[in-house]
């Protein structure tokens, strides 16, 4: 049996039995025939059924948002808006699918060539716990509108919103096989893989799934996008808006309960401005309201499971014997992780060279954009970066220094389904979201004619 336990409350929220291994074949069956006649469906008609998703997501929201909300703890505004992301991405697809896969024409000496975008066949998604709806859902939509099918391995924690997403797309009139929920645990997972049927894998998830996933794959010469862990860091520079620049941090970091692979978890100040950074930034954590994630008033609740706390409060515990200061927080009870921050931070503590996945932000001081640059790089993630300044100049000449996927200016590094999504190092590779994204899961066909 696979089980939700509600953080907050310790309450059972839902249980369902895994597939055994005929039910899996039968499944992998079904979606390998659909993608048959699924990749025939035209653009209009996979955009209407696409459509009509995110009129279901809309419609529907309370019902997904609370089963969000009662899995994984996400305080209740942020799973409403979650969901209404999802109906963004669905719409996005829908609009721009046709035209992000026709026809590349490339001139040669030949009558006619060019590059023809078809689809592979079924893909695995194995998705994590974070972002219940919109991981899935950053996938599924532009996966389905390429004409692909899709087969979803949900963290063990949140199956009843994977079953949710799958009754999305039923209710939304896609055929049976295009969207399949397979409630597994992760130990079946390799099995899928081994299956001839199953063209491609996308995890989201920790690197050590990541690596597990990825070597199945790869020893049979299957394609796969990585997305996994970061330690974004935010840049404050001494020339920056301050107040606003507060604002953005502490939403970068405690939004979700900073359960977010693009959270902002190191932050670096500039000396100059550090002190008075860190008095306001602690008052404005301070004033984070907490509680019961069904209220409405509630910014951070739990965070998704027990274990997550503990290991998050060891890697402080550790710092802390390194020499790191708190300055606010640092209590644990049961799921419930008080909003930290810590100073003195050095490369050599966890907090600093591990991912944090919680409500912990780590500070360190810097004199030079040279140091601020090592800082940065230092990790071994690659996500993304923000960069606070009111010199845009400054800005941009330090866009080519940074490894990661994504360098944000003045703003917390998002996802947007019009911006390709993806991280360097040991955060992944390939890349979701966007034109990039649908054309992962293609065969990019060379087409010659003499
Ligand atoms: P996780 O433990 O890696 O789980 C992610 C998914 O992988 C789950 O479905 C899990 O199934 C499965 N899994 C775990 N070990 C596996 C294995 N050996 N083989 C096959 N599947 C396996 O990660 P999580 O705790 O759910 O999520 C947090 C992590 O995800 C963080 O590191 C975070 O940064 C990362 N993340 C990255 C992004 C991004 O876009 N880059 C976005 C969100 C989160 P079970 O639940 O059954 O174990």
């Amino acid at each position: 049996m696979l089980q939700s336990i509600n953080p907050y409350s310790s309450q059972k929220v839902y249980e369902v039995r895994e597939y055994d291994e005929q039910q899996i074949n039968e499944a992998i069956d079904r979606a390998d025939e659909r993608y048959r006649s699924w990749k025939k469906v035209s653009f209009p008609e996979r955009k209407k059924l696409m459509l009509e998703a995110a009129r279901e997501l809309r419609k529907n929201k309370e019902e997904y948002a609370t089963a969000i909300t009662e899995e994984m703890g996400k305080p209740i505004t942020q799973s409403l808006a979650e969901v209404e992301k999802c109906a963004w991405v669905c719409e996005y697809y829908a609009a721009h699918a046709e035209k992000q896969l026709s026809d590349k024409s490339i001139e040669t000496e030949a009558y006619q060539s060019y590059v023809s975008y078809e689809p592979i066949g079924v893909v695995l998604a194995v998705m994590p716990w974070n972002f219940p709806f919109w991981q899935v859902f950053r996938f599924a939509a532009p996966a389905l509108m390429a004409g692909n099918t899709g087969l979803l391995k949900h963290a063990s924690n949140v199956m009843k919103s994977a079953g949710l997403i799958e009754e999305v797309f039923r209710r939304a009139g896609f055929p049976d096989g295009c969207f399949t929920n397979l409630p597994i645990s992760s130990k079946k997972v390799e099995h899928i893989i081994e299956n001839d049927k199953v063209k491609a894998v996308t995890l989201t998830g920790s690197e050590m799934a990541g690596r597990a996933v990825a070597a199945a794959a790869g020893s049979r010469i299957k394609k796969t996008v990585l997305e996994l862990g970061g330690s974004n860091a935010l840049v404050v520079f001494d020339d920056c808006n301050l107040e606003e620049t507060v604002r953005t941090c502490v939403q970068a970091r405690f939004q979700n309960a900073g359960q977010s692979c693009i959270a902002g978890k190191r932050l670096l100040l500039q000396a100059a401005i550090a002190e008075k950074f860190t008095e306001k930034f602690v008052e404005a954590v301070r004033n984070l309201e907490t509680g019961d994630p069904m209220d409405k008033d509630t910014y951070l609740g739990t965070l998704a499971r027990e274990d997550l706390a503990e290991d998050l409060e060891k890697q402080l515990q550790e710092s802390v014997e390194k020499g790191a200061e708190i300055r606010t927080g640092g209590k644990r009870d049961k799921a419930f992780f008080e909003p930290t921050v810590v100073v003195n931070v050095t490369e050599e503590m966890p907090v600093f060279k591990e991912e944090t996945f919680g409500p912990l932000m780590a500070i360190t001081v810097f004199d030079t954009e040279e140091e601020a640059i090592a800082l940065v790089n230092k990790s071994r993630y690659g996500l993304g970066v923000s960069v606070f300044t009111e010199s845009l100049e400054r800005a941009r000449s330090l866009v080519p220094e940074f490894d990661d996927g994504a360098v944000f200016v003045n703003e917390l590094v998002k996802s947007d389904p019009r911006l390709p999504f993806g991280g360097t190092k040991s955060s992944g590779y390939g890349r979701e979201l966007s034109v990039d994204g649908i054309r992962e899961f293609v065969n990019k066909k060379t087409v010659y004619i003499h």
